[in-house]
């Protein structure tokens, strides 16, 4: 038995629409089930489509039922069993009657699963209305409308997993297979932005118990998706953009702003995603100055501390790009740093790469001011690292390392680091000492590095941990003790200092010669 003409179709996706929204939530997830069951068990007995919107039949359970449905009026169709909207017999006829179509049974499979919420399946008779060529002239807002209208339920399917996501990236950036490739760029931005959409208004409807796991799993799954979208970005920022691309970026920009207002405590990052795309706007005077007004009007009227920081890093973005560092800052300082800092360390970077030194002494002042005026310290690395960078840019400029002494002891492995790695061993020395490092709490081969290079730099703390192991008075302490001095005996051998080694070896058993322990430790440790 086949109903398979257009008319069947359009029935098919009517019901499944008028069927899905009775059983949104899950509710008579329950009755679904069951009526799978019944349709695959054929209880359906008779099943005749009349009229243009009615299908009838009789249902064998214990009983059997009468069941009609009404395709036009969801809420008309009804079953002998009374029990509700949607019982086991109702839904059971109609899974029959979806197998009475063309490619039946797997519309029928189809119809089941999204009734129990976990698959879309209405797109799978594809619209050929909807087809859309996607090149240079393609109203990028048209494909929005159209995302929304093809896989804008596609987060039901997310219940359990958020994998079911990729598949829809995937068939979305299909649309654009065969487009020129400046089109497809832009329109995989699109994809990808449509898709983190999509992750977040799952997650959204994830209750609070599940909410952190499902969080942490949609952060793993949306990391290389967003990797990859900040990669297009650059790529298409590295050329002027033409118009047809100046029309997609306002169009994902909207989108991008339309998220963050949406949502409440964003999952995904939209204010740094919303600074790299006004980024690609920059140095385009007129655009510069639309953006710069809207936000501003924005700002005006916008409440939300997120919202706020998002304009205001917006309008930082599109300044510093421009090259208007003072005015960037200017908006920096409006916003809660953590928001905007990522914004800063790569730009700082790419100046100094460039010899701006002057713009780079605007930031690093900003930077320093920033850290050293509160309890933000725990996030200085990047800061650090930036001092690092310009040291080794500028050995013979020696205000870089001035600032990692000043942030100390929070820069102690940064500027450890540092010294190490450009030869500066007595520096090196110094610091540890003032950070009251022992030899013992070096790991491994820290140490060894630096006693290769520079043995004479290591010589005072040894001499330290010696005096201060022996003041512990306990067996450890001059346990301890003689193992520093075994390895000074072998660095002052290795300097040829052998006479130095023997003066201070006959001076320590002196000075502690009532220390009868301590000499049974120079004893055993074969230093005597
Ligand atoms: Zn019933």
């Amino acid at each position: 038995m086949k109903w398979g003409d257009s008319r069947g179709v359009q029935m098919y996706n009517q019901l499944l629409t008028a069927f899905d929204e009775l059983c949104q939530e899950g509710r008579f997830a329950a009755n679904v089930k069951r009526a799978w069951q019944l349709f695959q068990a054929e209880a359906v007995q008779k099943i005749t489509v009349y009229s243009k919107n009615m299908i009838n039949g009789i249902v064998k359970d214990i009983e059997l039922h009468a069941v009609v449905i009404d395709s036009e009026n969801i809420r008309y169709s009804s079953c002998t069993c009374h029990h509700s909207e949607f019982c086991e017999h109702i839904g059971a006829l109609f899974f029959q009657y979806c197998k009475g179509l063309e490619n039946g049974k797997v519309l029928a499979e189809q119809a089941y699963f999204q009734l129990l919420g976990v698959t879309r399946a209405s797109k799978f008779i594809k619209p050929s209305d909807s087809e859309l060529l996607i090149n240079q002239n393609t109203n990028p807002a048209e494909l929005f409308r159209l995302m929304h209208e093809q896989y804008g339920d596609d987060w039901k399917k997310c219940k359990h997993s958020f994998h079911p996501l990729s598949q829809t990236l995937t068939s979305i950036k299909g649309l654009a297979k065969d487009s020129p490739f400046e089109v497809q760029q832009l329109h995989w931005c699109a994809s990808t932005l449509y898709v983190l959409y999509l992750g977040e208004r799952a997650l959204q409807a994830s209750d609070s118990f599940s909410r952190y796991y499902h969080e942490m799993t949609f952060k793993r799954i949306a990391e290389p998706w967003i990797a990859n979208l900040n990669d297009l970005l650059t790529e298409i920022k590295s050329s002027e953009l033409q118009t047809f691309q100046l029309a997609w970026v306002k169009q994902l920009l909207a989108f991008v702003y339309e998220c963050a207002a949406k949502s409440e405590k964003p999952t995904i990052e939209w204010d740094y995603i919303h600074y790299h795309l006004i980024s690609l706007l920059a140095g385009n005077a007129d655009q510069e100055h639309e953006f710069i007004t809207l936000f501003i009007r924005r700002l005006d009227a916008e409440q939300g501390p997120y919202m706020r920081n998002m304009l205001y890093g917006s309008l930082a973005a599109l300044k510093l790009y421009a090259g208007e560092d003072k005015e960037a800052i200017s908006y920096i300082e409006q916003c809660q740093f953590e928001k905007v800092q990522r914004l800063i360390y790569p730009y700082v970077e790419s100046k100094m790469l460039e010899q701006r030194w002057d713009k780079v002494q605007l930031w690093m002042d900003m930077l320093l001011q920033h850290f050293t005026n509160g309890n933000n310290l725990r996030s200085v690395g990047p800061f650090l690292a930036l001092c690092r960078k310009a040291s080794q840019l500028q050995p013979e400029d020696d205000r870089w390392q001035a600032i990692m002494l000043m942030l100390l002891p929070h820069s102690y492995s940064a500027l450890a680091e540092h010294y190490a790695a450009h030869g500066k061993y007595e520096a090196w020395a110094d610091l540890q000492m003032y950070m009251g490092r022992k030899p013992e709490d070096f790991k491994g081969n820290e140490l060894q590095s630096i006693e290769k290079h520079a043995p004479e730099v290591v010589l005072p703390m040894y001499h330290q941990a010696v005096e201060a192991a022996i003041h512990t008075r306990n067996r450890q302490g001059y346990r301890t003790a003689a193992r520093h001095m075994k390895k000074l005996q072998a660095l002052y051998e290795q300097l040829g200092k052998q006479m130095t080694w023997d003066r201070y070896f006959e001076a320590m058993q002196l000075k502690y010669s009532r220390l009868r322990a301590f000499q049974e430790e120079l004893l055993k440790g074969k230093l005597m």
